[in-house]
């Protein structure tokens, strides 16, 4: 299949062209022509697979088509949850509409709001948001929404996790009743399919397809190591591995400031990015990770949203996420575009019962592994016997199928796998496939 049977103009083949892909993603496939037939689109899908080209070039063709009114009113909106996703999306629009004459622009909060007004004074068809600053500027008079034909919640599930839903809900009735809805997801939860079923007219469900994608080429390992000795081990793997651009993922801010410290005096340039860092440091990070000036960079999961870092070839989990969902997100900055990655995970034995979460949400055991010199003192605890999670009156698990839980939780390659699972030999290389998880 090529960009050109999906139905997008000269300008935007030149375009494509010139961004080097040669044809379209599952994704791109699937979802471009149905909105270039004015369908709402639900679609799940990750970054990584090409999602933003699904909706920024279909959208383009459908405003470069339409006669454009005089004064250039905002006629396509695309939300994000965070400022990165923003800006990325935008540099999106950009390249993909540099041969045809439509404006556009990005407003997101934490930076001076008035150069962003001078934009949209000047007149824009393509606006890319985040929800606070497009409802403080609208708030102002900055801005209308009253023409917006096409509207984009880009990574809805993160909106959601990130408390947005308030916002969305203020955003929705400022737009006009007639238009044409598209959400992008990683996850459909309740909330998610609540939302869509709020605003969206008999959505066409498109999903990224789990064979050929970019990001199941990634290899998922864990590597059991005491809390203690994590920053050894991954100050280790980085060194002995010679590993040039790594994604290093902390649960807080405190403690990706410390490890970014820790890696410097280690003669390992680093740099972490947080929601405490300003949008220029932010900004500065990134751009010097890219360029390759910085080894690792130290992120927490917000701040890491949407990140694009073509060919990232490896993530370390240095403490698993809370939420499931947040590992299915970390590990999709890896192995993108076609490019294969690797995602190790820094186990300690208090963080059994979140593996557990994780294997059952992509449904898939995995490999676990132990680096000689960092092999775990600390013993993993038997499901039940995790504190805060005793239900009094249980009975504890017979001591023979603890003892098999427990050689699964180590990767024990005797040990026999899940029933049901598909993966039953416990180690070796595994790919990620995104859509198993549904
Ligand atoms: P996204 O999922 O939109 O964040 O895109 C992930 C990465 O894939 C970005 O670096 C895009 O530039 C790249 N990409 C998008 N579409 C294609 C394609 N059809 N062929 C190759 N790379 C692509």
């Amino acid at each position: 299949m090529s960009f050109k049977s999906l139905g997008l103009s000269t300008s935007l083949l030149h375009a494509i062209n010139k961004k080097g892909y040669t044809e379209p993603s599952p994704i791109q496939e699937k979802a471009i022509p149905l909105v270039l037939e004015r369908k709402d689109v639900l679609a799940s899908a990750q970054t990584g697979t090409g999602k933003t080209a699904g909706f920024v070039l279909p959208i383009l063709e459908i405003l470069s088509q339409s006669k454009q009114p005089k004064r250039r009113p905002i006629r396509a909106l695309v939300l994000t949850p965070t400022r990165e996703l923003a800006a990325q999306v935008f540099e999106n629009v950009k390249e993909y509409s540099e041969f045809l004459p439509l404006s556009s622009t990005v407003i997101f909060g934490g930076v001076n709001q008035n150069p962003q007004i001078r934009e949209l004074r000047n007149g824009v068809d393509f606006l890319v948001a985040t929800p606070g600053r497009l409802l403080d500027l609208h708030s102002q008079g900055k801005l209308f929404l009253n023409q917006v034909e096409v509207l984009v919640l880009d990574e809805a599930d993160r909106m959601l996790d990130m408390g947005f839903l308030r916002d969305i809900k203020k955003i929705l009735p400022l737009l006009p009743p007639r238009r044409q809805n598209l959400l992008f997801s990683a996850t459909f939860s309740k909330e998610i399919k609540m939302l869509a079923g709020s605003f969206m007219f008999d959505p066409e469900l498109v999903e990224a397809t789990p064979e050929n994608t970019a990001v199941e080429k990634i290899v998922q390992k864990i590597y059991r190591v005491d809390k203690g000795k994590k920053a050894p081990l991954v100050i280790k793997l980085i060194k002995e591995g010679d590993w040039r651009q790594v994604l290093i993922f902390m649960r807080t801010k405190y403690g990706a400031n410390r490890l970014s410290q820790r890696l410097e005096k280690k003669g390992i340039t680093s740099a972490a990015i947080h929601s405490n860092k300003s949008q220029g440091a932010r900004t500065k990070a990134l751009a010097g990770f890219k360029e390759g000036k910085i080894r690792v960079l130290v992120a927490t999961d917000i701040a890491a949203r949407g990140l694009d870092i073509p060919l990232l070839p490896h993530v370390v989990n240095f403490e698993l996420p809370n939420v499931p969902e947040d590992y299915v997100h970390r590990i999709g900055r890896t192995g993108r575009a076609g490019a294969s990655g690797e995602a190790i995970s820094l186990v300690g034995a208090e963080e059994t019962d979140l593996v557990r979460g994780i294997e059952k949400l992509i449904q898939e055991k995995l490999p676990t592994e132990v680096v000689e010199g960092f092999e775990p003192e600390e013993q993993a605890q038997p499901p039940r016997e995790v504190p805060g999670r005793n239900k009094p009156g249980k009975k504890k698990p017979h001591n023979a199928s603890r003892a098999k839980a427990n050689n699964r939780q180590q990767g024990n390659p005797e040990a026999k796998g899940r029933p049901g699972n598909k993966n039953k030999s416990g180690g070796g290389k595994r790919r990620f496939r995104p859509g198993r998880h549904r």
